[in-house]
């Protein structure tokens, strides 16, 4: 269970989270929605500790991220009632172990430009001591055949289409074995034809029982995939709920607002 409790984030005077609270429960799909700058992104940058929020934090399974409490030698346990001020923050090893179960798939797909499609796979596990190389490439094997690459394990990044680059980056995020996954509008940098095949991939996960966060504008697969979608603006939660409700009956004029200009 990832919970997000009370997250505020500023940057400079500009205040981008204020006041998100979010429970996405093991195999859940939540779909984030909202208007451009309403914080999309930086809330999913806060999940896994790129920002660090001012107020609230973020656990997983129980365990904060980036931080534990200042005295407590347990670096997991029950969150902090009293916010930010207790906390202190973790390594830069731990925290890099915690990203290590939270999976991140970019708008750019941001591959490893100088690494064969097989070694952007096989890479972390390798380089995290989770795997020795050739148990790693057995398993970046076997993702790439899941997304549909098995032929193309030798090729390198650039020889690939955009579709084909955001299927290699969805399985090098499986391959650290992910206890929630979290994309940053995978399909957006894609050409119209190439969507279909990176959102086939995405919900061969969600029907797999994945537990998966993605921010996206496809509102016909948010319907089709999503538990709960989520509608945010001016860093808020404007509401939440299943997509019978928030894509097809929304309370708010806000939501309905948004909805009327990305349909
Ligand atoms: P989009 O749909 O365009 O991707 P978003 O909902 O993902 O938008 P964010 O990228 O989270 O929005 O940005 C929210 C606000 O925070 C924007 O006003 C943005 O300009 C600002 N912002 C984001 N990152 C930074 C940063 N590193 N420094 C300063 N301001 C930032
Ligand atoms: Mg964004």
């Amino acid at each position: 269970t990832v919970e997000i409790h009370d997250v505020h984030k500023w940057y400079g005077t500009h205040r981008v989270l204020n006041g998100i609270d979010l429970t996405v429960r093991p195999g859940e799909v939540t779909v984030i929605l909202g208007p451009s700058g309403s914080g999309k992104s930086t809330l999913l940058r806060v999940i896994n500790h790129l920002e660090k929020p001012e107020i609230g934090y973020v656990s997983i399974n129980g365990e904060l991220i980036g931080v534990k409490r200042q005295g407590d030698r347990r670096e997991t346990g029950v969150p902090p009632a009293e916010g930010w001020g207790r906390l202190k923050e973790l390594s830069e090893r731990a925290i890099l172990t915690q990203r290590a179960r939270i999976g991140f798939v970019f708008q750019n797909f941001n591959l490893f430009p100088h690494l064969t499609v097989l070694d952007n796979v096989a890479a972390a596990p390798v380089a995290t001591g989770k795997l020795g190389k050739p148990e790693a490439l057995e398993l970046a094997r076997e993702l790439l055949d899941r997304v549909g690459l098995a032929d193309k394990t030798g090729a390198y990044p650039r020889q690939l289409s955009g579709g084909q680059q955001q299927r290699v980056a969805i399985a090098r995020a499986l391959a650290l074995r992910p206890g929630v996954i979290l994309f940053d509008e995978p399909t957006s940098a894609l050409d119209p034809e190439l969507v279909g095949e990176v959102l086939a991939v995405i919900k061969d996960l969600a029907t797999s029982g994945t537990t998966l966060v993605i921010v996206t504008h496809e509102i016909g697969f948010a319907r089709e995939i999503a538990d709960r979608v989520v509608f945010i603006d001016g860093g808020k939660i404007v509401e939440q709920g299943p997509p019978s409700e928030v894509l097809d009956k929304p309370r708010h004029e806000r939501t309905r607002d948004f909805l009327s200009k990305v349909l």
